[in-house]
């Protein structure tokens, strides 16, 4: 059976204007299976928006995709046109973005903005489009669908407009759902209830998820595997609750410090100290080596390969090199 989705060593690259080039995405490999909830995790400026930019092919110059492969169901993407491109976005994978309110179009009802979906990929004529429209609002809990059809996105909350958002990406059945830190913009309260519905979709329609996030916790309660992200590149990945248990690389568990813990009432004590290095200007060597904590001399040589040290388990640091070993 096809991997839902399948990305080989994507590089996509920005060629900026003084001749620097931003190595956002440096060789990504990742895989999803049917059914499966994998989250990218990492600060802002790791590359996770470009990556899932990159599998929906709306990268704009400068930027460009310079290596890898991306397949849908075993099928093949990069030989597709800009318009066969536009058949598979928002039919076989959708995206939910983190403000809903650049994602909807202000002028137009949100009946409108849905029922132009399902006539453009479903050909479904106005009437049932409309029909389908107060039904797909219905199922993500939207009270009022009759009437909410007929106002403005900013009629509506965040959190009712993220729903609508979601209503508008199941609309076409899509395989495959990528949804860039969906809640991040809203109340912590109305985030959970996203998240929640956001699963309860999956498993009803029967979708694969990417769930790009830079928080943890989130992970932890959603994800069945997750991709740790850093400097354009994978550093850890793992099943969630092996990722959780047995963090190995030190970028990982610096952010899961970072996470507020339940039983203790203080800020963030170990928040990672420094900055994400930009795209352009990673340091030689491992590029997490200007912000660890374990740094050897070796890290600001050489950049450690990602290397499997335990059933599915791969980290990316030169610590873990020999386990597994006979040494
Ligand atoms: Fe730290 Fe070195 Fe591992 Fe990089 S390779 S994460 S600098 S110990
Ligand atoms: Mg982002």
């Amino acid at each position: 059976k096809h991997a839902v989705l399948d990305v080989a060593q994507l590089k996509t690259y920005f060629y900026l204007n003084n001749g620097q080039v931003a190595k956002a995405v440096d060789g990504v490999s990742l895989s999803i299976s049917p059914g499966e909830t994998v989250a990218i995790v990492g600060e802002s400026g790791s590359g996770k928006s470009i990556t899932a930019l990159s599998i929906m092919k709306l990268i704009n110059k400068p930027g460009r995709i310079v290596n890898g492969e991306i397949a849908l169901n075993g099928k093949e993407m990069q030989a597709l046109s800009e318009k066969q491109m536009t058949g598979i976005r928002g039919n076989d994978i959708a995206m939910i973005f983190q403000e809903p309110m650049t994602a909807l179009n202000p002028v137009f009802t949100i009946g409108n903005q849905i029922t132009e979906i399902l006539r453009k990929h479903k050909k479904m004529n106005k009437k049932d489009a409309q029909a389908k429209a107060i039904h797909l609002l219905k199922t993500v809990g939207i009270p009022r669908a009759e009437e909410i059809i007929h106002e403005y996105p900013h009629q509506l909350s965040g959190g009712m407009r993220q729903r609508v958002m979601i209503a508008m990406a199941i609309s076409c059945d899509p395989k495959l759902l990528i949804a860039d830190e969906p809640t991040t913009a809203l109340d912590v309260t109305i985030q959970a209830q996203i998240l929640d519905l956001m699963l309860e979709m999956k498993e009803k329609f029967h979708m694969a998820l990417l769930l790009i996030t830079h928080d943890l916790g989130v992970v932890s309660e959603y994800a069945d595997r997750v991709l740790v992200m850093y400097g354009g590149q994978i550093v850890e990945q793992a099943k969630t609750k092996e990722l959780l248990r047995h963090t190995k690389h030190p970028y990982t568990q610096g952010l899961m410090q970072s996470l507020p813990k339940l039983d203790e009432d203080v800020d963030r004590l170990g928040t990672i100290k420094g900055m994400v290095p930009p795209a352009y200007n990673f340091p030689a060597g491992c590029r997490f080596s200007s912000r660890c904590p374990f740094v050897m001399d070796k890290c600001k040589v050489s950049n450690p390969e990602l290397t499997e040290i335990d059933t599915d388990h791969f980290v990316r640091c030169h610590l873990y090199e020999n386990a597994g070993d006979e040494s």
